[in-house]
């Protein structure tokens, strides 16, 4: 099609940003136009049946949990759910172990039988009180002390984004917890589940609306010069929008090394096993958990952290933030541009949370 659209919203993404605000908008009565430059819907959180009939997600394991009723009833309306709670278990020295660290990880490493109190006691005893806690260092040695620190998390932090915890923000550790009961589940939401028939089948439903039309594989930068529509929503990263003006933005890519085994019922225990001190991957996930899918053979994936290729994760710094904001004054006075998600507000958001920052664009702009 033209792009002498005038009457439309136009929208940039077809991942849970651009496709909630597009249901939302199309609801409302407004003719919605998506494009991607992916070949397909979804955005990272896309997955799709592999060459052995195993349904993978090809961006790395995507699990959705939240504790708001709100945004599970609203997918809800595009899915029928799984129940499912992700667990994970961390390799040291070839022994592997609860992780996030819980009771019985600490009774395993160091041979030791403590109650929850015990635990308690433990904790407080090998901890290295920060005061103020400003880092991701300052988090962890703060909750668990050094040796657990070195053990579970320098090296994974070292490897996942490239730096010492010391130059991330607190908030990168302070989304992993710390148990002193056996509770292994790594998410502690409400509600926990996998859409029945995958992920995109579910962006399939949310955009099956006679008001929305999807054209894929065109890149914004080769349309934008003839876009003229009425709004325009954004959601890739917010300096390629502005052509880096102030510079590059850092984000953390990822190399997804997928793998079939055939024959093969059940590769690991878990639906991820973390290798924070070993191998260039820092885990492997088998998808036959999260989807419980009947297979004779399993396919997995293995995440090697990079700086280059497509941008996965924001890096949460105090420059970066310092960087992002000088991105989004210049956002805000863009006249009739909506950006949302987790590039264009760069933020580490969670699927639930950009569902949540969605619904809150889409009810701005049908005022
Ligand atoms: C490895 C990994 C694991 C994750 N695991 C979880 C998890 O377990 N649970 C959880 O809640 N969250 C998880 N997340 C986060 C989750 O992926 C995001 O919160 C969510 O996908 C963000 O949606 P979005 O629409 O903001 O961005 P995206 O899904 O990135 O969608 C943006 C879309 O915009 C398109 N786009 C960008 N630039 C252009 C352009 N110039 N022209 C056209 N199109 C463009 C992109 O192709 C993309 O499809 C994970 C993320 C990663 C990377």
């Amino acid at each position: 099609m033209g792009y002498k659209v005038m009457e439309l919203v136009c929208i940039i993404g077809a991942g849970f940003a651009g496709s909630v605000v597009a249901r939302e908008l199309a609801e409302a009565g407004r003719r919605v136009h998506v494009i991607d430059k992916r070949p397909h819907i979804a955005g990272n959180a896309y997955d799709e049946y592999d060459a052995h009939g195993v349904l993978i997600h090809n961006y790395g394991p995507h699990i959705f949990h939240t504790n708001s009723e709100r945004i599970f009833e609203y997918l809800s309306r595009f899915t029928a759910w799984r129940p499912y709670e992700h667990r994970v278990r961390a390799v040291l020295d070839g022994k592997t172990y609860p992780f996030p660290i819980n009771r019985d990880t600490l009774n395993q490493l160091y041979g030791l039988n403590l109650d929850e109190a015990g635990a308690a006691v433990f904790l407080e005893r090998v901890r290295e009180p920060r005061d103020p806690v400003l880092t991701s260092e300052d988090v962890v040695l703060n909750s668990v002390g050094r040796d657990l620190y070195e053990k579970f998390f320098l090296n994974y932090t070292r490897k996942q984004w490239g730096l010492e915890p010391s130059q991330l923000k607190a908030g990168v550790a302070a989304r992993i917890p710390v148990r002193t009961n056996t509770d292994d589940r790594y998410f502690t939401d409400t509600f926990q589940a996998m859409p029945k028939d995958g992920y995109t089948k579910m962006f399939e439903a949310m955009l099956d609306h006679p008001n929305i039309c999807v054209e894929l594989g065109v890149d914004f930068e080769d349309v934008r010069d003839s876009l003229r529509p009425a709004h325009l929503v954004y959601t890739g990263p917010i300096d390629a929008y502005f052509r880096y003006c102030y510079g590059r933005l850092p984000y953390r890519s990822l190399r997804f090394e997928h793998a079939h085994l055939p024959g093969v019922q059940r590769f690991q225990e878990v639906g991820t096993v973390n290798y924070p001190n070993d191998f260039g991957y820092t885990r492997i996930t088998e998808f036959k958990h999260m989807t419980g899918q009947q297979h004779s053979g399993t396919s997995i994936v293995r995440e090697y952290p990079q700086a280059e290729g497509d941008p996965y994760y924001p890096i949460p710094r105090a420059e970066n933030e310092a960087l992002f904001q000088r991105y989004e004054a210049l956002a805000a006075r863009e006249k009739n541009v909506t950006f949302v998600g987790r590039l264009a507000q760069y933020k580490y958001y969670n699927m639930d949370q950009v569902v949540g920052a969605a619904l809150a664009a889409a009810k701005q702009i049908i005022g």
